[in-house]
């Protein structure tokens, strides 16, 4: 494998110059920006579409104020960013998390546009989110919050235009206020205005699999990829970093299909047992109680114990940022497969990449949520359903195909499996340049 971007390499050459981008080798954005840079170069990209890949297209910043049940009015602030439509509406979910910034949902909109290419679904990519921890208000606040910050976007998003789904913090119910609040607007005031929006309701026009869509893509990849290391999914060890609705869905169909879940942690605790975790018990106690913690037959560890648990795969299923150096010199695994959207930071990614254990990016990981939210728009278009089955093997169609074109792209250009996805991105996005031009 190449080396990963590394802090003193910043700024790449005459794109991040020629934007006048600020050499700071912390920032998400620019860890994006580059990885998209060095993918460019192996593939002989052109300029043109380099720089317009290197800066959203649209960046749109909210305020509004809500009423609280205490009857004062709060100020929330909101965010939608367009990164890149070249192949079809802006596309991403939004999120509702207190730590919600600028550069991360930039970041998060980037991936976005790559995600769709890598498994070549007609969207481009977007990404929202909204400052607010939804723990921490109630069911009414967090109501009206959705549907603020959905009349607060909503001249700029639309069915054909700016796609939103569900992303960490935010629920199918989330989606189904966000569609009525978007469906009352005049203007939208016809029944095909549901697909302005995808992780809906099975009862108001989701798809069947939507919910455990991103997991199981995750399992899709593995089962395709894994072979290739020497590793059968038949009794390989697991460990989980998150338990949400990704790593809650996947660790029960990679269980179905025969691993064993050694370790989990979340933001309540981390707990391991070496003969395997129950995870659809775990699951069950996760929706009842909001976390993993008190969960039976297993030990509570601390955190360096869950890294170092030995295992086949690592799955980080949480947030961005979250394996650094100190947690990549930790982990014993051989296989990272991204769950989450960008887990790692450079220092962690040159940790990894340093002990040999392989990568298998988020942008081709976990891209099984998008591919069912296009399909669950593509079943709203034409008023059809379809059953889970139908779903499940489109799915699996979408990742065998697009891990494939990864793995190609890897042996051609004899690079990290994170630059092979972008660079099969980069083939797409490419070509579509290619054939369109640029207005005028
Ligand atoms: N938020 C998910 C992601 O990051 C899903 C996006 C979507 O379904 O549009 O891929």
């Amino acid at each position: 494998m190449t080396p990963a971007a590394t802090a003193t390499e910043l700024p790449r050459g005459s794109v991040t110059e020629e934007l006048g981008f600020p050499n700071d080798p912390n920032n998400l954005y620019l860890q994006t920006v580059n990885t998209m840079l060095d993918a460019a170069e192996l593939i002989n990209l052109k300029h043109r579409t380099r720089i317009i890949l290197a800066q959203p297209k649209n960046e749109i910043m909210v305020h509004f104020p809500v009423k609280m049940d205490d009857g004062h009015h709060k100020l929330f602030k909101g965010y939608r960013i367009q990164h890149n439509n070249a192949c079809g509406p802006y596309k991403g979910g939004f999120r509702f998390h207190d730590d919600v910034h600028l550069d991360d949902v930039k970041s998060l909109a980037f991936l976005m546009t790559m995600k769709c290419a890598v498994v070549r679904i007609p969207f481009g990519g977007g990404k929202g989110g909204v400052k607010v921890n939804p723990r921490d208000i109630s069911h009414g606040e967090l109501q009206r919050v959705t549907r603020r910050y959905c009349s607060a976007i909503m001249d700029q998003i639309g069915p054909d235009v700016d796609i939103p789904a569900p992303d960490v913090g935010t629920t199918a119910e989330i989606m189904a206020w966000f569609a009525d609040t978007y469906m009352m607007s005049s203007s939208h005031q016809h029944h095909d205005a549901l697909r302005v929006v995808t992780g809906k309701p099975v009862e108001y026009g989701g798809s069947a699999g939507r919910l455990k869509a991103t997991g199981q893509g995750v399992a899709d990849t593995l089962a395709e990829m894994l072979p290739g290391v020497g590793i059968d999914i038949k009794g390989m060890k697991v460990s989980l970093l998150g338990f949400g609705n990704v790593n809650g869905w996947g660790g029960q169909i990679l269980q179905d299909m025969g691993a064993t879940i050694v370790a989990v942690m979340d933001h309540t605790g981390a707990i391991r047992n070496d003969n395997g975790i129950d995870c659809k018990a775990l699951y069950e106690h996760n929706m009842k109680t909001g976390g993993i913690a008190g969960f039976e037959g297993v030990d509570v560890v601390d955190e360096e114990t869950f890294y170092r648990t030995p295992v086949d795969v690592f799955i980080p299923g949480a947030l961005e940022q979250m394996i650094q150096e100190k947690q990549a010199a930790w982990l014993d695994c051989k296989v990272m497969a991204e769950a989450a959207n960008a887990p790692c930071d450079p220092s962690g990614e040159r940790k990894l990449d340093e002990k040999g254990i392989e990568v298998i990016p988020a942008i081709l990981a976990n891209a099984g949520g998008v591919t069912v939210s296009y399909f669950e728009w593509v079943q709203n278009k034409n008023a059809v359903t379809w059953s889970a089955e139908q779903v499940d093997r489109e799915l699996n169609r979408h990742m065998v195909v697009a891990a494939q074109r990864t793995m190609e792209r890897r042996n051609q250009l004899k690079c990290s499996l994170r630059e092979a996805a972008f660079a099969s991105a980069l083939d797409h996005i490419g070509d579509v340049y290619r054939v369109r031009g640029i207005f005028p």
